[in-house]
């Protein structure tokens, strides 16, 4: 029997008409490109939403189902955007400005993008390869100078646009089913291949991730979005905050450690997103230059890459700021599981508790996780059997954009995350390695997470990468790439080893460490593994 409720489409749409009803004056700051301030409320981001959807219909010409694009930084009219575009049926799909040219010409190619919006201060990178692309008949610039020039064809300037349109627009009823945005892997393990949300997934991604076991906003706080637009829809964040009536604030480009540490002091940010290295560099200059008075930042929510149990502790005791682990893909819209302590881990001590946090965490209510031992059965939940990580969910992909290519799902109908994991006896997923990461020396797996969790807690060390090199006895080593805190500080090889016997079997040991000014980093921040490997894995150090 059916039950008895309104079919009620969950869209993209209703975030923004609750925003404008229920958080009318909550506001969004955007700290743009050229150094000046903006600030407007939801209210007039929702008018701006109506004008926006009136020149993509009647100026335009974006019809339901185009595929328009955007390259730009984080701010208030990418953000109108995320409402505009998909509120008329049309697909936002977010660029990564950071790839190279040939994934850029690829992606948007591969998308059949018709118009790109794109920021005046990344006009340049467009201008490179716009010949080559094939299905771009407009592009839209944001936050042009007044001595702004471009080789691009049929350009038209964002505001001038806007400012002719009326403020009313009747939205279309769209089927919560229908695609609403899109983003690309950013590829670095092979070609990026795109991932298509849809309205129902995006809606109900944001709505859990707003609630107190996951990212816990309200109407008090003041959010940083560090994580860029073009990635990942920011994990879902321009739509929790009107979900949670959270103030929003927008870095642009300002992401080096002491731009953010500014923007936190002067709006007061209560809590804040990021991949670590971000929070690695502000902690490093928080360090340096302590702040006074206190920040009034609460807590950090990282993702991406794994949150060193050091950075955990260091920024908690020095400044008594929490950091909160997710983990996500873009494939899960991005955040699939978080980690926060519960009641029954009150009297751990607190080395115990950090160690909880430095795990990726439970699953959000939406989303299932399963780990497959080698065996090819369910791995038991011990926190020791390590295994392939799978999930479903109402969020998570079922199959990528344009391809027919099945590798990455099961037939009983689970996605294969490509990363390993374990989960312990209370839920708790913690990832040890990405299958391509994962080192085999002498038959025996190695985690190069584990060991560079480890590393980074060495009081000298920054930054610390490991792969695998080959070996003639072993198959394979680990090698450690460090970062000194101090430039040229040295660590010798000896001392390394003993600091990590303490957690690591002999063989699991690096017998190499290379000091290197810098890792390679992805167009997102991660370590860059495939980028280490070409530079150091042949060996010949
Ligand atoms: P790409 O696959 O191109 O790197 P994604 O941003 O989608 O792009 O990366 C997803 C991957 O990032 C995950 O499969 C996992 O390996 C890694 N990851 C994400 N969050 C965490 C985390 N908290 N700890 C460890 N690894 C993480």
């Amino acid at each position: 029997m059916e039950g008895l409720i309104m079919d009620y489409p969950l869209t993209t749409t209703t975030i923004l008409e609750y925003g404008n009803s229920a958080f009318k004056h909550k506001k969004i700051i955007s700290h743009l490109p050229n150094g000046n301030r903006h600030e407007y409320t939801f209210g007039q981001l929702y008018k701006r939403c109506k004008q926006l959807a009136n020149v993509l219909t009647n100026k335009l010409g974006i019809t339901k189902g185009d595929m328009v694009g955007t390259f730009a930084w984080n701010h208030h009219q990418h953000v109108e955007l995320y409402y505009g575009i998909p509120g008329i049926g049309a697909i936002c799909h977010t660029i990564n400005i950071r790839l190279s040219s040939q994934q850029t010409e690829f992606i948007i190619n591969h998308s059949e993008d018709k118009v790109i919006f794109v920021d005046a201060s990344l006009v340049p990178l467009l201008e490179k390869i716009a010949d080559k692309l094939e299905t771009v008949e407009q592009y839209i610039i944001m936050n042009a100078p007044e001595n702004f020039s471009t080789s691009l064809f049929n350009i038209f300037h964002y505001e001038d646009l806007l400012e002719r349109q009326l403020e009313e627009f009747e939205w279309p009823t769209l089927n919560e089913n229908d695609a609403c945005g899109m983003c690309y892997t950013s590829g670095t393990t092979g070609l990026p291949k795109g991932v298509l949300y849809t309205h129902r997934s995006t809606y109900l991604h944001a709505l859990t991730i707003s609630t107190p076991n996951a990212a816990n906003y309200d109407s008090s706080d003041i959010v940083l979005l560090i994580v860029p637009q073009f990635h990942v829809m920011a994990w879902g964040y321009p739509y929790l905050c009107l979900i949670s009536g959270s103030n929003m604030v927008l870095p642009s480009s300002n992401l080096q450690p002491e731009a953010i540490i500014s923007i936190l002091k002067e709006e007061k940010i209560t809590k804040a997103n990021g991949v670590p290295t971000i929070w690695m560099g502000v902690y490093e200059a928080l360090k340096k230059n302590p702040p006074k008075p206190k920040l009034a930042l609460k807590e950090y929510l990282v993702g991406g890459s794994a949150l060193p149990a050091s950075l955990i502790k260091g920024m908690e005791d020095d400044f008594g700021i929490r950091g909160v682990q997710a983990w996500g893909m873009t494939e899960t819209s991005p955040l699939g599981t978080v980690s926060r302590l519960q009641s029954h881990h009150r009297d751990l001590s607190p080395e115990e508790k950090i160690k909880i946090r430095a795990k990726q965490g439970i699953e959000f209510p939406g989303i299932e996780m399963r780990v497959i031992g080698n065996d090819g059965s369910v791995a038991d939940r011990d926190g020791k059997t390590m295994g392939e990580l799978q999930v479903k969910g109402a969020w998570v992909i079922k199959s990528y954009f344009k391809t027919n290519n099945r590798d990455n799902f099961t037939d009983d109908g689970w996605f294969r995350t490509g990363d390993v994991s374990t989960v312990d006896s209370d839920g708790y997923m913690h990832i040890t390695d990405r299958t391509k990461d994962l080192i085999k020396s002498g038959g025996e797996w190695i985690s190069s997470v584990a060991l560079e969790s480890a590393l980074m807690s060495h009081p000298k060390v920054k930054e610390a990468a490991v792969i695998a090199i080959p070996d003639e006895k072993w198959a394979e080593r680990p090698l450690a790439i460090i970062v000194m805190r101090v430039r040229d500080e040295m660590v010798s090889d000896e001392d390394f080893k003993e600091f990590l016997s303490r957690d690591f079997a002999n063989y699991q040991i690096p017998d190499r460490y290379v000091f290197v000014e810098q890792v390679p980093r992805t167009s997102v921040g991660k370590f860059d593994k495939k980028e280490i490997r070409r530079l150091y894995a042949k060996g010949e150090l």
